[in-house]
């Protein structure tokens, strides 16, 4: 195979993969804006304390380990509610802060 060759096909899967993640992204997204959010009447939000607006600045959803949601995201997964999305800027008392 050419050097040109191979680089022409390098090329052309790196573009596959580019347009694969922007895709997944944009469905990532548009998924989560589907996704009911926490209600703060849960028994588990009840029993953890949650509460959409963290009243500690330096501990949110968004940095804790069990969120899931990307950083620039209003509302994002979590591990403890399934099928449910908190508010990045949440809290609630299993709060642990991101690993890294
Ligand atoms: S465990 Fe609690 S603090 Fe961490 S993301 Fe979930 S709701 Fe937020």
């Amino acid at each position: 195979m050419t050097k040109s060759r191979r680089l022409f096909l390098c090329t052309l899967g790196t573009g596959a993969v580019a347009i694969s993640l922007g895709t997944l992204t944009r469905q990532g997204i548009a998924l989560a804006a589907d996704i009911p959010k926490v209600d703060l009447n849960d028994p588990t939000a009840k029993a953890l304390e949650y509460v959409h607006e963290s009243p500690d600045a330096a501990k949110l959803c968004v940095g804790c380990q069990l969120y899931t949601g990307t950083a620039d995201a209003d509302w994002g997964p979590c591990a403890i509610f399934p099928g449910k999305v908190v508010n990045a800027k949440g809290w609630c008392k299993s709060w642990i802060a991101k690993a890294g």
